[in-house]
């Protein structure tokens, strides 16, 4: 499998290498020179003139168009040859996003592109799941959990159905956009047997196609149909309450405006069975079985409470920027947010800002898409968009400010990573989860 680690798009000229106690032999691929021998030490790629200068703490060791730094061995599975990647992007666009430092097995190249750096690594497949389930979530999750995901993860990583690099010439980013893939340094012995156990297992379809296993990290209550997130049906996906048959969440699906207070705020929740609510999994435990990389809690249900002039910022940078709206036709004064179509787990599909410009025309945007939705409201990212709008008005009946008051994270589509969770810390079995989130598929060994 191919990994872009760090990407063109990050716009890095220079990238730091740490290299351990495991031997490394690099080599440059245009003159394919004798291989240099490389432990130990810190190695810096930079982008000089027309190649890539490579420099240790002693000073430049040559200059190359493109770099390959191969592990001089290939390691046992239990212990794989691994170096350090410093400064690579995490959560690129998200509410998270940061620098972090990566434990890296395999094979790493160093290109260029558009005059920047582009760093591949190239590992097994298996080692590409234990890297994924220990970055989604923290490798300290119940084993149960950790093979649910695994399984899930292979599926969709062999599903293969988004081709979101093709024109750069690898298979998955390291990131959300993909699947996270952080390296190697939260691998432990519970995730090794995860991976180990289920090797080659993965969800078919009817007909025997691999189901494209989507996952989030909380549905909120109803996991999603796939059709309204990513506009295309997946076979072996399904809309269903994230809770026990007997469950009151069972009877609010769809969640549309008639039901969207009752499942956001009412009384019910005080007792809720939903397997990703606090109540299942509570947020002291959430932060302890997180992934390195996520942090905060409070995910099932959420509010985010903005002033008139503060939700006015952010949109004009998200949304009437990034659209490219004339200035004529550009947002003055904020006067509602209306929810126009939801999904069956009451994530806005479509919303509509009704506005006026600096004429105090009133003018009306639509925004489609709930990746879109949650970018536009919010400085970074909102958590999902299955979110209620409150508006508090001023006297004379202008806006004074509008609280989302929401549920969950993420699209919602697939394994509700923390309701899996939730599953398996209260005894549910791996096979049992995956039943749960994906009752039209079969679980099957497809090799290994
Ligand atoms: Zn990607
Ligand atoms: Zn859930």
């Amino acid at each position: 499998v191919r990994i872009g680690v760090v990407l063109p798009q990050d716009d890095r000229v220079c990238v730091h290498l740490q290299i351990g106690d495991d031997a490394y032999e690099l080599c440059d691929s245009d003159t394919m020179s004798a291989p240099r021998g490389l432990r130990g030490c810190a190695v810096r790629f930079e982008i000089v003139g027309a190649g890539i200068s490579v420099r240790d703490e002693h000073g430049e060791i040559a200059s190359a168009r493109e770099w390959r730094l191969s592990p001089a061995s290939a390691g046992v599975e239990s212990a794989r040859p691994c170096l350090w990647v410093h400064g690579v992007p995490a959560g690129r666009g998200f509410h998270w996003e940061r620098d972090i430092s990566i434990r890296q097995p395999g094979l790493i190249e160093v290109t260029r592109r558009n005059n920047k750096l582009f760093v591949v690594a190239v590992v097994p497949v298996e080692d590409y799941m234990l890297g994924v389930i220990t970055s989604e979530m923290g490798a300290a999750c119940p084993p149960e959990f950790l093979k649910a995901q695994c399984v899930v993860a292979r599926s969709w990583g062999i599903a293969h159905t988004e081709h979101k690099h093709d024109d750069l010439d690898f298979d998955y980013c390291n990131d959300d956009c993909c699947q996270r893939f952080h390296g190697f340094a939260e691998v432990s012995p519970e995730a090794r047997h995860a991976v180990e156990s289920t090797a080659g297992q993965v969800l078919l379809a009817e007909g025997g196609v691999v189901v494209d296993a989507n996952y989030s990290k909380s549905c909120g209550g109803v996991v999603e149909d796939p059709q309204l997130v990513f506009g295309m049906a997946k076979p072996g996906l399904a809309v269903l309450a994230d809770a026990p048959a007997d469950s009151p969440l069972q009877r609010m699906i769809p969640v549309d405006e008639s039901r969207l207070s009752e499942f956001l705020e009412g009384d019910w929740l005080s007792r809720c069975d939903a397997y990703c609510s606090p109540r299942v999994v509570p947020n002291e435990t959430l932060t302890r079985f997180l992934g390195p990389v996520d942090t905060g809690e409070g995910f099932f249900r959420w509010r985010v409470t903005y002033t008139r002039e503060e939700l006015e910022d952010v949109l004009r940078t998200k949304l009437f920027q990034r659209l490219c709206i004339p200035a004529e036709e550009g947002l003055n004064e904020l006067c509602e947010i209306n929810v126009l179509r939801r999904g069956w787990s009451g994530r806005a599909l479509e919303i509509e800002l009704v506005y006026f410009d600096a004429q105090r025309r009133q003018r009306r945007l639509a925004l489609e898409d709930q990746y879109w939705i949650r970018h536009a409201l919010h400085k970074s990212f909102l958590y999902s968009s299955a979110f209620r709008v409150d508006t508090r008005y001023l006297p004379d009946g202008r806006v004074e400010g509008i609280t989302l008051v929401g549920a969950g994270w993420g699209h919602g589509v697939g394994l509700c990573q923390i309701g899996g969770l939730g599953m398996a810390l209260s005894g549910f079995t791996y096979d049992a989860i995956l039943r749960h989130y994906f009752p039209l598929a079969d679980l099957k060994r497809v090799y290994g």
